[in-house]
């Protein structure tokens, strides 16, 4: 036998444009159109929502399902009309099948057939495909990881590197960005592209981020007035109380909120808009400021020029790498360069690796870079000798103090 299961793609879309009405009408009809798709033994039910399955008994092979799933897909790919709306949606598929001799239960074929649901979905929508164990194993993996993440937290395993942000006018350090890094028991430093992700799915993104933006407030006190960014992932503005997590680190660490910025990237204000723009203001009036990170990698950087007035926007090293080698490259910089001046806000380059880059940067107007050519990220400790040993002169410039770079090239490594 198979359990397929099923979720109609678009399906919220229609409940949202065309009201609920609507939607419960949709589904009838889909239903009307699975159940003349199967044969009479077969069974089929809504699990919730816009979520079915199928159990297709006493089949001959696993191609059998497949010919179901295919068939499905084309009856329901088939434009639907409500009230007089033509309306398109599809359906993705997951399938498990259990074999003669085989004594796996219901629910575990459930199981199976809704990890395959989810390879279907992330092949591309309208697709079916078949459960393999290694969706098992790659899920028990990810379980894994996600337990010695929750473990970290606890053990103290999260740490802060912090990557100096150096002003091309004056040659001095600015400030820092905050990265996290992950100091595994056995495995080392794992950087954050490795667990980000997971941790924005299962949810602890929003307390990892807490104890990011209360440990850079409280490492911050070490160093002479720098300011330091923090990255906020788009999960912190949705689940989290974000202002006030701010707040209560500033106030506790008795640190200035001028020195502190936040980096958001497009993903934040994919959705709630208008409630993430309120908090990005509320923000901005404690005094901190905000800064559009990868700029010109999203689908709509430009847009969100528009909607909220940034202080920083940040390049993304890709645009950086490929300076001084295409044409294109260096007038998109330059345009954006512009473009942020003009908007009263700083740019700041990425991924600075020579110093051909960082001079290419400071003829173009770029204001500040930050990259592997002046410092890799490093322990709070170290910036504190970094900025030591570099021959430091400090100099009085509108009341603040500067810290100059002599050489770029002691910086190097
Ligand atoms: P990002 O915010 O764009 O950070 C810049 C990344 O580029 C960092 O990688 C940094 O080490 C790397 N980088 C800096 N200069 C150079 C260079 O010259 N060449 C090259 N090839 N790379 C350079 P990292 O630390 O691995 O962080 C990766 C991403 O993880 C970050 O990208 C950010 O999106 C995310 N991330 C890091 N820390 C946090 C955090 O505390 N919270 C959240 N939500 N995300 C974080
Ligand atoms: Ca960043
Ligand atoms: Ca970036």
């Amino acid at each position: 036998m198979a359990v397929l299961c099923l979720d109609l793609d678009h399906f919220k879309e229609v409940n949202d444009i065309l009201g609920h009405a609507a939607g419960d009408n949709l589904l009838c009809q889909a239903s009307a159109r699975m159940t003349a798709t199967l044969r009479s033994n077969d069974m089929l039910a809504r699990l919730g929502g816009d979520e079915f399955a199928i159990v297709q008994r006493n089949i001959g092979s696993p191609l059998e399902s497949s010919v179901l799933a295919q068939r499905l897909i084309e009856t329901l790919s088939a434009p639907f009309d409500l009230d007089g709306n033509e309306v398109l949606i599809g359906v993705s598929i997951g399938i498990s099948t259990r074999n003669p001799g085989d004594d796996t239960d219901g629910e575990t074929l459930l199981q199976h057939s809704d990890m395959a649901l989810y390879g279907a979905k992330n092949n591309g929508r309208g697709t079916f495909r078949h459960f393999e164990q290694e969706m098992n194993d790659a899920l028990i993996a990810r379980k894994k990881v996600e337990v010695s993440l929750r473990r970290a937290i606890s053990e103290n395993e999260l740490e802060l590197h912090y990557q100096p942000q150096v002003d091309l006018q004056t040659n001095t350090i600015k400030g820092v960005e905050a990265l996290l890094r992950w100091n595994h028991k056995t495995d080392g430093l794992i950087s954050p592209d490795q667990f980000i992700p997971l941790a924005e799915e299962c949810g602890l993104i929003v307390s990892i981020g807490d104890w990011v933006i209360r440990e850079a407030c409280r490492q911050a006190k070490d160093w002479p007035d720098l300011t330091f960014a923090v990255n906020v992932s788009p999960i912190q503005f949705r689940q989290g109380n974000l202002v006030k997590t701010v707040r209560d680190a500033l106030a506790t660490e008795n640190v200035d909120p001028k020195r502190l910025e936040i980096e958001i990237t497009e993903g934040v204000l994919l959705s709630h808009t208008d409630e993430t723009i309120s908090t990005l203001k509320e923000l901005q009036e404690l005094g901190i400021k905000i800064a559009m990170d990868d700029f010109g990698t999203g689908y709509s950087s430009l847009s969100y020029l528009r909607r909220f007035p940034f202080d920083k926007i940040k390049i993304d090293k890709s645009f950086t790498t490929d300076l001084g080698t295409c044409i294109a490259a260096d007038s998109i910089i330059e345009a954006v360069i512009k473009l942020g001046a003009s908007m009263g806000m700083t740019s700041n380059a990425e991924g600075v690796e020579t110093i051909e880059q960082a001079n290419l940067l400071r003829d173009q107007g770029c204001k500040e870079v930050q990259g592997f050519h002046f410092s890799k990220p490093m322990p709070s400790a170290s910036i504190c000798e970094l900025l030591a040993d570099w021959e430091w002169d400090t100099f009085q410039k509108d009341n603040e103090k500067y810290y100059v770079l002599n050489a770029a090239e002691t910086l190097k490594g």
